[in-house]
């Protein structure tokens, strides 16, 4: 993100210090306005209520999320339950979504998160899109619901997510200080501070790094809240599934080391059949594989810790659209609705194998 006037003078340097570079995005600031532009109202048609802001026409804040929570509950109480899971480091509360139909605790549950990294705003906006469609659409497909209990948190990290819509879009930690003389490095980035082989290679323990692991596990009020809506349900939890973006990547557990979990194929099995719903919708491929392997080292990330400590066996981050490099993070809002739809269709998958698992 280099200003005009400096693209001279930086790619002197590369040249004199003989660095290969590549331009990913020509503008960024362009990129950013376009996305500010809502899609056409004719897109959203039956998704607007009365009751709540979110259309998916946009990218919607922190406020138009809890309310659709509360909404959706006060309009279908049979279904959906919202509580308080915790409490942010800028004090907004942590909104955890059961949707159940019955079944006293009984049924196999599916968990997902969204919104850990705050710059993904494709992440939150996907994840209230498969909400809405498991509860206003109950009626058409009722087994989603009947057979298995689903647990969503899905914006964990607000304060990140509000400070990218109003300051930096780019964003990615929480806005934690940590040090009350040093305001120009906050933040933790959540997925790096959970307590399973916590800082072993992909995280930092510079405050001022993208990726700044916290210094010791579970210090942001963000990752604690995850980890023990998570333990509340963990027994009969089949399925956690962690939404982020970008690259069209359907990861398995581990980050912190190559070496594959025991059940691999059996997770990679799930994933295919997944991916391939996915994919038949239009045509979006994703690629299977685990973190480490088909990305990059990280550790202290929320699936390692959910499959290796919380026991989970269908452990999967989600890295959702695009490929990059041309958007990346600045996904355009008219891909919002395609993303739930597509996406919509694995959940799909994952909730009638879990329904079937002992
Ligand atoms: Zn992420």
């Amino acid at each position: 993100m280099t200003p005009p006037e400096q693209v001279e003078e930086l790619l002197d340097f590369f040249k004199s210090h003989s660095i290969q570079y590549r331009l990913k995005i020509g503008d960024v600031q362009q990129v950013i306005d376009e996305q500010r532009n809502k899609i056409p109202s004719e897109m959203i048609q039956g998704l607007s209520s009365k009751s709540y802001n979110l259309t998916w026409d946009n990218y919607y804040r922190y406020d138009d999320i809890r309310e659709f929570a509360y909404a959706l509950s006060a309009s279908y109480p049979q279904l959906v339950t919202v509580s308080v899971a915790g409490k942010s480091y800028e004090d907004r509360d942590l909104i955890l979504i059961k949707i159940s139909s019955g079944g006293s605790g009984t049924r196999n549950a599916i968990f997902v998160d969204g919104g850990i990294h705050a710059c993904e705003w494709i992440s939150p906006a996907t994840v209230t899109y498969i909400i809405r469609e498991l509860v206003e659409n109950y009626d058409a497909h009722p087994q989603y619901v009947d057979d298995v209990d689903w647990f969503f948190m899905p914006l964990v990290n607000p304060d990140g997510y509000e400070f990218a819509h109003t300051e930096s879009r780019l964003w990615r930690k929480n806005r934690r200080i940590h040090d009350e003389t040093n305001t120009t490095c906050i933040g933790t980035d959540i997925n790096r501070n959970f307590d399973y082989h916590f800082n072993e290679g992909g995280s930092s323990d510079n405050p001022c790094a993208p990726t700044y692991n916290g210094g010791q596990p579970f210090t942001e009020p963000e990752s604690r809240a995850l980890r023990d809506a998570i333990l509340a349900e963990a027994n009969r939890t089949k399925s956690y599934l962690t939404v982020h973006s970008y690259g069209q990547h359907w990861l398995t557990p581990w980050g912190w080391t190559t070496e594959y979990p025991d059940d691999y194929d059996a997770m990679f099995a799930l994933a295919s059949d997944a991916v391939a719903a996915l994919t038949a919708v239009y045509g979006t491929v994703y690629d299977i594989g685990s973190s480490a392997n088909l990305l990059y080292a990280n550790s202290g990330p929320s699936d390692d810790w959910a499959k290796g400590v919380a026991g989970i066996p269908y452990t999967y981050t989600i890295e959702l659209r695009d490929q990059g490099p041309v958007y990346g993070f600045l996904l355009p809002p008219d891909q919002i609705i395609p993303s739930g739809i597509e996406t919509w269709e694995a959940f799909k998958v994952i909730a009638e194998a879990v329904a079937q698992m002992v």
